[in-house]
């Protein structure tokens, strides 16, 4: 403790020791870690499952966010505990790796540590505990290899059944069956075997309409309209300029300056613009082209130059949307006038301008493009949160989707699975005579959490939901049997269509464990302003 003075005189205590008390070290370091990573997975908890609640986020400068994925309202709190950002990253983990179950790990990870507290405090040392995990994780995903099933039903049923289940838990779940269709079309458009690349899919978000409006187009979306309301609002066969240079006379660099005195030269000047449009308008016509889209705008002049010589334009298209036009339809983004040729146009079936139900937006749709692998989901909804919100639901179906084209084989959700591993794995723990048979088992306890989570936002009892399936799932031999979370009547996930895909549910397990396993291994935090 020392006593300063500041500028004024006053003094002030510094109390060092208080600073050293927050060094925990050993036992003390683990059970706090333990509770502040349970404070984050208790926070998750509620968000899982289709009945699982949404989280509000509100920014620093009053944004305000709502959701039901993991891995976004992990990325939206701020987390000071140095293992709490742990588990912020675990989820961020299953989030790059898979896309989907970014809630269900996070509440894995906080079961095992739960457990693994009450494990320390029978006094078996944390490298125990960790190993025994590490054996029961080998144990467990064993087991969900073989538990999983290879789909014998047709692909796209089997691939609409997975975008369901992870649609299901979303807020787009009152359209789960169109979405589910928009993702498993949108995947398909794009994949090559069983690579999937995302690149090609656009997703588009346009407040208005509500989300039933969503739809999938096999081409481009651009956010324009065409620059002349007299333009024609559909094309057929057309053949695309795509330029990203000025529709307008060239200027005098900045430091020339033109002078204007008289009238007479001014119309000269109007004329000589005049002449320049129209060779620029002959020039992109000369190459065949049926519309120009521009990266730039023209002015009111120009515009009714290109009606005249009915060539359609769409001015002020953004790069990245130019871009896309240039891959889709295969063109070649064109910077001179001059450098115009037949090859470097692109080619679509159809472009449209397309009205926005009531509204007076408008969105160019260019279709039946010459690389028809360029997808774009348009999704709409009633306000920017909701449109935020079913874009990212949007993307975990995507990503289930491409999980079962690099994989397909599933294992049923709604918590069967981790019952299945929990009771095969505690069933191997009574086998083992080490100490680890206690973190075996611990582990067996902790799958359960999930199940548990589950029927608790679903307004069950957790204990007596989880007590009835594990010994009907013994008595039947039966791994499908999970949590009626929607009140179908019936506890088979078979007839329920609720499956997940198996390296979803794999990935969860070995990034939960890994996580615990070395937050179990830290017993010592030092900050640096404490050296
Ligand atoms: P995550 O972000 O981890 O994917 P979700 O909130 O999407 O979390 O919930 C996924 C869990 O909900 C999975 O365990 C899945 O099996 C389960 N689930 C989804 N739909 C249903 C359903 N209709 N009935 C029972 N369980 C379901």
């Amino acid at each position: 403790m020392s006593l300063v003075f500041d500028e004024y005189g006053r003094p002030f205590i510094i109390v060092r020791e208080q600073d050293k008390k927050s060094r925990l070290t050993g036992l003390e370091a683990q059970k706090a870690h333990i509770m502040a990573a349970k404070a984050v997975a208790a926070i998750m908890r509620t968000s899982l499952g289709p009945k699982g609640m949404d989280k509000i986020m509100v920014s620093p400068d009053g944004d305000l966010t709502i959701t039901n994925d993991g891995a976004t309202i992990l990325k939206n709190i701020k987390v000071d505990h140095q293992v709490a950002k742990l588990l912020v990253e675990l989820s961020q983990a299953q989030d790059d790796e898979i896309g989907d179950g970014t809630t269900g790990v996070v509440v894995l990870a906080g079961a095992l540590l739960e457990q693994a507290e009450s494990l320390l405090e029978r006094g078996i040392h944390p490298a125990k505990i960790s190993d025994g995990y590490e054996r029961a994780c080998k144990l467990a995903i064993k087991h969900l290899d073989s538990i999983a099933e290879t789909n014998s039903t047709d692909a796209r049923e089997a691939l609409l059944r997975t975008a369901r289940t992870s649609l299901g838990s979303k807020v787009v779940s009152k359209c789960q069956e169109l979405y589910a269709q928009i993702a498993v079309d949108a995947v398909l458009a794009v994949a090559d075997g069983s690579d999937v690349d995302f690149e090609l899919i656009r997703v588009v978000g346009k407040v208005g309409g509500e989300l039933a409006d969503s739809q999938l187009v096999r081409g481009v979306v651009i956010d324009k309209e065409m620059s002349h309301p007299q333009m024609p609002k559909e094309l057929k066969d057309v053949k695309i300029a795509i330029l990203n240079c000025p529709f307008e006379p060239p200027k005098p660099k900045t430091k020339h300056k033109l002078d204007i005195t008289s009238v007479a030269e001014y119309g000269k000047l109007r004329e000589y613009e005049k002449e320049v449009f129209i060779k620029m308008v002959q020039q992109v016509k000369d190459s065949g082209a049926t519309l120009a889209v521009c990266q730039w705008g023209f002015d009111d002049e120009a515009n009714h130059l290109l009606l005249q010589n009915d060539l359609p334009a769409i001015r002020w298209v953004g790069g990245s949307e130019i871009e896309l036009v240039a891959i889709a339809t295969a063109g070649r983004i064109v910077a001179r006038f001059g450098d115009l040729s037949k090859e470097k146009l692109g080619f679509a079936g159809r472009v449209r301008e397309v009205p926005l139900g009531t509204t007076k937006d408008r969105l160019v749709f260019i279709e039946e493009c010459a690389n028809s692998r360029a997808v774009t989901v348009l999704v709409r909804g009633g306000n920017q949160m909701m449109v935020d919100e079913a874009k990212r639901a949007l993307h975990d179906a995507l990503c289930a989707v491409r999980n079962m084209l690099r994989d397909n084989r599933i294992i049923y959700g709604g918590g069967a699975a981790e019952i299945a591993c929990a009771l095969n794995v505690a069933d191997a723990a009574d086998q083992i005579s080490s100490i680890e048979q206690y973190a075996i088992r611990s582990f067996a306890t902790a799958l359960e959490a999930i199940p548990e989570a589950l029927a608790a936002n679903s307004g069950l009892i957790p204990i007596d939901a989880v007590a009835a399936l594990k010994s009907q799932q013994m008595a039947q031999n039966n791994h499908r049997l999970g949590i009626d979370c929607s009140g179908a009547g019936t506890n088979d996930m078979h007839s329920q269509n609720v499956t997940d895909p198996l390296i979803s549910k794999r990935q969860q397990f070995l990034l939960a464990t890994q996580l615990v396993r070395m937050i179990l291994k830290i017993d010592d935090v030092i900050t640096q302003s404490e050296l």
